[in-house]
């Protein structure tokens, strides 16, 4: 342990951190499962899990023993060396994902960039000198340049033109749109899109899950690739290991990150069928992708989800929230949507104001999107007693401001 203590920061101190976040006032020196902790002990019950990273809740002591030992043991050799723990956390990856290949990144953004690389060889390969991606209205893909030029969010990309412009857009859901797009484009190689929106306010397309079989057949027609987003809906998120298994189909291409590291760094581009094989020896790489360290995370989050059951009870416990909060909040004029521990309730009107009410005054860390969307992301492997908790905390909150 070092003897290093840091000041607590006050409120007009200068900072040098670039003013990118419109930070709380307020931070965590400790979390356990569910809650996390300032320094004089305050309790909170986190349900947004460092935005749908911490699946497997905070300070998991498995995750952290694997850390702990891995850092004292090997950190990182190179991509230049054979990595076992690198192996076999692909193994366990392509276990639960039904993938074939899988290259390992440090993000989500960096696994969508991987994503559209693939696309783009794909095309290429298919003699497509100029090709283009279809994306979703709505959709988040990341802050690189090519992944906020897929985003379809225009704050998102303020400011940065000129965009990567091979990106064409249409709404999330609509599968004529997708069809139209293919009589004006003989150019299309993939569709990127996320099972369900995350960013965009816990969306699934009108018709549900049923979109994603659509858009299989679709790609199948057009001999395209069929790319799904599963970083924040991945690992079990959604009550399936991966939100794509709600279906029968399976992608060509797969990214994930968020819950795969359980706070570690890390993320994942996987492909089979007509993806395998496309990026080389030379074509594709990351220095700090799949250290021995963050394999070995990887390998041991994928091995405790599966031990604890974690998809399972995220199915279970998250069904349980979203008929409890459906029941408890009948008389409010709100709609609870979403999936495992996915959950989003709309409210009628903005709400913003409600991350700083429900901190304050219920110990509950929230988030909201897309204007008035309280977004839940609780731990995958939350209690049927922390369920119940957060429920008595989360409909007194919106008893008291609806
Ligand atoms: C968070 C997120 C990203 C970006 O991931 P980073 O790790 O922040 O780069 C991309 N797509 C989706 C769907 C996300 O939720």
């Amino acid at each position: 342990m070092t003897d290093i203590t840091l000041a607590p920061i006050q409120p007009d101190q200068p900072s040098h951190l670039m003013a990118t976040y419109g930070r709380q006032a307020i931070s965590f020196v400790r979390g356990r499962g569910a809650y996390l902790y300032t320094e004089d002990g305050t309790e909170y019950l986190d349900a947004l899990t460092g935005i749908a990273v911490c699946g497997l809740g905070h300070a998991h002591p498995v995750i952290a023993e694997a850390i702990a030992e891995q850092a004292a043991t090997l950190v990182h050799t190179s991509n230049l060396f054979e990595i076992p723990w690198q192996t076999a956390a692909a193994q366990k990856l392509a276990e639960v994902s039904g993938m074939e290949e899988i290259f390992f990144s440090n993000s989500g953004a960096e696994s969508n960039e991987g994503a559209i690389k693939i696309a783009r060889k794909f095309g290429t390969q298919q003699g497509v000198r100029l090709p283009k991606i279809i994306v979703a209205e709505q959709s988040f893909h990341g802050r690189t340049l090519a992944t906020l030029s897929a985003t379809g969010n225009k704050k998102v990309q303020d400011g940065f033109a000129p965009l990567v412009n091979d990106f064409i857009r249409v709404p999330f859901g609509d599968v004529e749109a997708i069809q139209e797009a293919a009589l004006q484009h003989p150019d299309i190689v993939a569709i990127l899109i996320e099972p369900i929106q995350g960013e965009g306010g816990i969306n699934t397309a009108p018709q549900g899950f049923s979109y994603l079989e659509e858009v299989r057949n679709i790609c199948n027609q057009h001999n395209w690739l069929m790319m799904l987003d599963e970083i924040q809906t991945g690992n079990g998120r959604t009550g399936k290991y991966f939100a794509y298994q709600h279906t029968n189909i399976v992608p060509d291409v797969l990214t994930t990150a968020k819950g795969l590291g359980n706070g570690f760094p890390v993320g994942a581009v996987m492909t089979q069928g007509k993806a395998v094989g496309l990026l080389g020896p030379g074509s594709h790489g990351s220095t700090y992708g799949g250290t021995v360290l963050g394999s070995r995370v990887v390998y041991t989050v994928i091995d405790t989800i599966q031990k604890e059951n974690a998809v399972e009870n995220a199915a279970v416990i998250g069904r349980y929230i979203v008929d409890q909060l459906r029941a408890k909040l009948a008389d409010k004029n709100v709609q609870v949507r979403g999936f495992g521990m996915m959950i989003g309730i709309q409210l009628p009107k903005d709400c913003a104001e409600l991350v700083a009410i429900a901190r304050d005054q219920h110990k509950l860390i929230i988030n909201v999107t897309a204007g008035s969307v309280v977004r839940l992301l609780p731990p995958i492997n939350m209690t049927q007693a922390q369920a119940d908790d957060l429920l008595e905390r989360l409909v007194a909150l919106i008893n008291s401001y609806l």
